[in-house]
């Protein structure tokens, strides 16, 4: 069936009622018929609802659906973006071991990696994404997982998956997708060798920035490649901590499955029933809107590249661009999604620009259906000096734009009267 087709069906059946609507089971806990069955739920040998920190049916429709849309076998909803990528990289690595990761990562993952990770005993490197032969250098007996995003925000880059993924595998390691930009409608990283995958869904899944929330996706097959794999012993010994269980021998996808018995019983990322609840209406239309934040944000990539005040225009769906030739390779009709930045003389001449827009919002977000203006040099990118902002490609005059669902007239009216103000 085709991806719009499963968006709107895919992970329900109606209960007794006929309900169309997937409901919302907004409920902490769940009884159960006996102590029998209670004890069969705890030690696996019947899969079932416990309490809603673990499992909730609202949150599995949707985790089934994007799973589903994505290509996977199975995921794991998560309460944001960022514990969704921190339960992927906490699930492979541990105190001692390090993680490869592309340069061009959203701040917050880099902050996680630089940073976060670094205080619980875990590395990170960085390679350049277009640079897989660095990567290749940085990787040793140590390496937990390679990371990178399909699309990067905010630099507007395309990931070479195929290439990253070759060298990935050729080590046996596990390669995290970041794959919020590009979406499962855009962008399939698991055609391309890719074995799990995370989003904040918080951007376009529910697409009208209505909610906070992430998931994580495992491949169809990845138990072939964790079991018996050395640098995965964890998935192939018994867990301490849930009597002895062996990840690997459950015949259940096991990477999704010790995350939710592990890391989210223990740390307790969880996302609300309404949050999924409205990232189901959200996919409903996902690959109707993508396609239109795409077609958006080229009509208005191509005015700003024929407008004298912009001196670059960051659109990996403009034939100039540098990224095309991996745009064209990777995302569904050549579809970019509706990210894309401009660069224009100065620092006042950004803040004028911005200030002079009426249409869009000054906010940091992405994936809104309402258009969305960013200066990230006094914003996000505040801290770096002169020299840094230039060394990660965030100019002084860097404006960055997600296209919303405007008509693209309206938009590029905009920015025009913005521009000559
Ligand atoms: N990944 C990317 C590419 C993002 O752009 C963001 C947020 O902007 C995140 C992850 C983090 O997601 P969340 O805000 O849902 O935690």
């Amino acid at each position: 069936m085709d991806l719009q087709t499963l968006a709107l069906h895919a992970g329900y059946e109606k209960d007794s009622q006929g309900t169309m609507a997937v409901p919302i089971y907004q409920t902490t806990a769940y009884e159960f018929r006996d102590v029998e069955h209670a004890a069969n739920l705890f030690a696996l040998k019947e899969l079932g609802n416990i309490y809603t920190r673990l499992n909730n049916p609202t949150t599995d429709v949707f985790e089934k659906r994007f799973a589903t849309l994505e290509g996977g076998e199975a995921a794991l909803a998560t309460s944001s973006g960022m514990s969704a990528i921190f339960y992927a990289f906490a699930n492979a690595a541990e105190v001692g071991d390090n993680i490869v990761c592309a340069k061009q990562l959203y701040g917050g993952s880099l902050t996680q990696v630089a940073h976060t990770l670094k205080r619980f005993g875990i590395e990170a490197r960085f390679f350049d994404v277009h640079n897989p032969l660095e990567l290749e250098q940085l990787i040793d007996e140590k390496t937990k997982v390679i990371f990178f995003e399909s699309l990067t925000n905010p630099s507007i880059d395309v990931a070479d998956i195929e290439a990253l993924t070759e060298i990935a595998n050729a080590h046996n390691i596990l390669t995290v997708v970041d794959n919020t930009v590009a979406t499962p409608v855009l962008c399939r990283p698991f055609e391309w060798g890719a074995d799990i995958t995370v989003h904040s869904a918080s951007k376009y899944t529910t697409g009208q920035g209505l909610a906070i929330g992430g998931i994580l996706v495992e491949r169809k097959g990845l138990n072939d490649k964790l079991k018996d794999n050395p640098l995965y012993a964890h998935f192939n010994e018994p867990d301490a901590s849930y009597h002895g269980l062996v990840y690997t021998q459950t015949g259940l996808p096991a990477f999704t499955l010790r995350a939710r018995l592990s890391l989210l019983r223990d740390l307790g990322a969880v996302v609300s029933p309404f949050n999924s609840w409205l990232f189901i209406q959200g996919m409903e239309h996902l690959a109707l809107r993508m396609k239109e934040h795409s077609r958006n944000a080229l009509m208005l990539a191509e005015f700003l590249e024929s407008h004298p005040k912009v001196k670059k225009v960051n659109y990996p769906g403009l034939q100039s661009n540098a990224n095309f030739k991996n745009a064209q390779k990777y995302f569904t009709d050549g579809l970019c999604s509706g990210l894309l930045s401009f660069e224009v003389a100065s620092l006042e001449e950004a803040e004028k620009i911005v200030n002079a827009t009426k249409l869009y919002s000054l906010v940091v977000n992405i994936g809104d259906s309402k258009s969305i203006i960013t200066h990230p040099a006094s914003t996000t990118h505040q801290q770096l000096s002169h020299e840094e902002l230039i060394a990660c490609g965030v100019p002084e005059g860097l404006i960055r734009i997600s296209c919303g669902l405007e008509s693209a007239k309206d938009l590029i009216d905009d920015i025009a009267q913005a521009l000559d103000a």
